[in-house]
């Protein structure tokens, strides 16, 4: 019953399962403007409309949940940034977790510029895992490709952000998006060097 409200109910999601994973749209607001993002050209993802009217609180975000058991995992996720709503994910982070199940974030890695600290401490034993977009193999083209609010110091920012994740989040990932200007193996060299995992994410911007 539960999965038939979810599958009705398209508009306005907070809470949607693609495969065993649970995903929560927590924010549409992020301290990025991706030339790629799929706000750009989708009102959401997998069939879901992910526009939010407002950000929702601890108790709608719960209560969209429902029963956590049975997920492989749920992840904070897009369409926006989750760490801008720093609170809400650790309470929310923090009840699935006396649940028994595993808690990722999928992040743009630009909280400790947006808080003005680090962050990540805050994380620990809270989160599972962590993927961090990366999305380009220098600093300029970050810029360029990702267009952060913070400017110029983003990138530094960033690749601190993925060094840090390792001492307080037990799996860290970074992930790109295939779009052509993009140098893959170099993103990749990168990876390898910070010990971090690396996803390559096709870009589709129609898969709405
Ligand atoms: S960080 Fe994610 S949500 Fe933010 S603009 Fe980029 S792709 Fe979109």
């Amino acid at each position: 019953m539960q999965f038939l409200f979810r599958v009705l109910r398209k508009h306005n999601m907070i809470a949607y399962e693609i495969g065993s994973r649970l995903y929560l749209n927590i924010t549409n607001k992020c301290t990025c403007a991706c030339r790629f993002c799929v706000r750009n050209l989708s009102p959401g993802v997998a069939g879901y409309d992910l526009r939010l009217e407002k950000d929702p609180n601890f108790y709608e975000i719960i209560s969209a949940i429902g029963d956590p058991h049975g997920y492989l995992e749920i992840v904070f996720c897009g369409y926006g940034e989750p760490l801008i709503r720093l609170d809400t994910v650790k309470a929310v982070a923090r009840w699935i977790k006396v649940q028994g199940i595993p808690v990722r974030v999928d992040t743009n890695g630009l909280a400790n510029l947006f808080h003005g600290r680090n962050i990540l401490p805050e994380l620990e034993g809270m989160v599972d895992a962590v993927s961090i977009s990366l999305n380009a193999e220098n600093a300029e083209k970050y810029n360029a490709i990702c267009r952060p609010v913070f400017g110029p110091q983003s990138y530094p920012a960033l690749l601190e952000f993925i060094a840090e994740s390792k001492r307080y989040v037990p799996r860290v990932r970074v992930s790109v998006v295939d779009i052509p200007e993009v140098d893959i193996e170099a993103c990749r060299e990168i990876a390898d060097r910070m010990g971090v995992g690396f996803k390559v994410r096709h870009y589709n911007p129609y898969k709405y």
